[in-house]
C-alpha cells in the first residue's frame, strides 16, 4: 500500500471540523514524528492548560517591562500588524472602529491586512496616512503573508511564492509571513520579517 502524509494543519483542521475524538498516540502514529522544534501536535498545543501557560508567560512578561532611559536618538512608536477591520464578515469591525480603539491603547501605527475579495482594492480603497495623528499604513494578508505594498497591486498575477514576494516588494514594500504556528518548515528568504505572535494562540 502507499503510504499518504497530510499536512499537520489538515489533519487538525479535519478533526476539529468533524468533532472526532481521536487519542494523542493513535494521531501521532497515524502522521508519523513532529517536524523540528516540534513537543506537541496542534491539537495538544491547543489543549486549554497549554493555552492557559502561554497567556499566564505573556502576561508575566508583560509586567517585567519598564521604561528605559532612551540612550539611542531614536523615537519609540507603538505599532500594530496583522489588523483587520471592514475587510470580511468573520473579522468584524470597522475601520472608525479601530481609530477610536487605537487611540485607547495608544497605538502610533496602525498596518493594516485586508483579506482580498470581491472587487476590493486593499490598497487604494483602504486607509494610508495619517487619521487624527495615528499613521495608517494598507496591506493584505495574502499567500500566507503579510503584506504591504507601496501602491496596488490590483489585476497583478503571479506563479510563484518568489514572484508574489517580488511584486509586494517592488518600490520599497515590505513583507512578513504571517501565522508561523500553521507554518513551521516555510522558507524566510527574501522576506522582510516573520510574525511571532498573534490572537490564535489565545483562542481556547
Ligand atoms: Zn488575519
Amino acid at each position: 500500500m502507499k503510504a499518504v502524509s497530510f499536512p499537520l494543519m489538515s489533519a487538525g483542521a479535519a478533526l476539529i471540523g468533524t468533532g472526532l475524538l481521536i487519542h494523542a498516540g493513535t494521531l501521532r502514529a497515524a502522521r508519523g514524528p513532529l517536524g523540528p522544534g516540534r513537543k506537541y501536535t496542534t491539537v495538544e498545543r491547543m489543549q486549554s492548560g497549554r493555552l492557559r501557560a502561554v497567556h499566564d508567560d505573556r502576561t508575566k512578561i508583560e509586567r517585567t517591562r519598564h521604561e528605559v532611559a532612551d540612550k539611542t536618538g531614536y523615537t519609540d512608536y507603538r505599532a500594530v500588524m496583522h489588523v483587520h477591520a471592514s475587510d470580511s464578515q468573520h473579522t468584524g469591525g470597522t475601520r472608525a472602529e479601530l481609530l477610536a480603539a487605537a487611540h485607547k491603547a495608544r497605538v502610533d501605527i496602525v498596518m493594516l491586512n485586508d483579506h482580498i475579495g470581491g472587487d476590493r482594492d486593499f490598497i487604494a480603497d483602504s486607509w494610508r496616512g495619517f487619521r487624527e495623528g495615528i499613521l495608517f499604513i494598507p496591506g493584505a494578508e495574502s499567500e500566507g503573508f503579510l503584506a504591504y505594498p507601496s501602491s496596488s497591486i490590483k489585476g497583478r498575477k503571479w506563479s510563484s511564492r518568489e514572484e508574489y514576494i517580488q511584486i509586494i516588494k517592488e518600490r520599497g514594500g515590505n513583507i512578513f509571513l504571517s501565522h508561523v504556528e500553521e507554518k513551521l518548515d516555510w522558507p524566510v528568504q527574501g522576506l522582510d520579517g516573520i510574525e511571532i505572535y498573534n490572537n490564535h494562540t489565545d483562542e481556547g
